[in-house]
């Protein structure tokens, strides 16, 4: 398997992990566009929402996505968790992901 993501997973490659638990894992993004910027996968490879199949999946992402949220600091001030999917979404790694984002009043729309 040549996914980055499923490498973060097993420690194959480094990353700064923050968080896990037995379905994910959170790690800081390489390239961060907010004072908070930490990314929440699944453990297992789902390439993007759309192959997801089991409904809990997402539910225990988006529930890891809000503890990351609260630990980071960032849960009372407001925070933004995003599921970019495939091109016009802008997803570049196709490994399931959410974005969680903070630390800065984010503008809307989204570009
Ligand atoms: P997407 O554009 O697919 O929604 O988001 C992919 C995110 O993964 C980007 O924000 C990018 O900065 C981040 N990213 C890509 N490769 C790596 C990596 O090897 N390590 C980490 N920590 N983040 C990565
Ligand atoms: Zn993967």
């Amino acid at each position: 398997m040549s996914c980055i993501f499923c490498k973060i997973v097993t420690r194959e490659i480094p990353a700064t992990i923050i968080a896990e638990d037995d379905y994910c894992v959170a790690f800081r993004d390489l390239h961060p566009q907010a004072a908070t910027h930490v990314l929440v996968i699944p453990k297992e490879h789902v390439a993007s929402l759309n192959q997801v199949t089991d409904p809990l999946l997402p539910g225990r992402l988006l529930c890891f996505a809000r503890d990351v949220a609260a630990a980071e600091g960032i849960a009372e001030r407001g925070y933004r968790v995003v599921l970019n999917t495939n091109a016009d979404g802008g997803q570049t790694v196709f490994h399931l992901h959410a974005h969680v984002l903070g630390g800065k009043a984010m503008g809307w729309p989204p570009g």
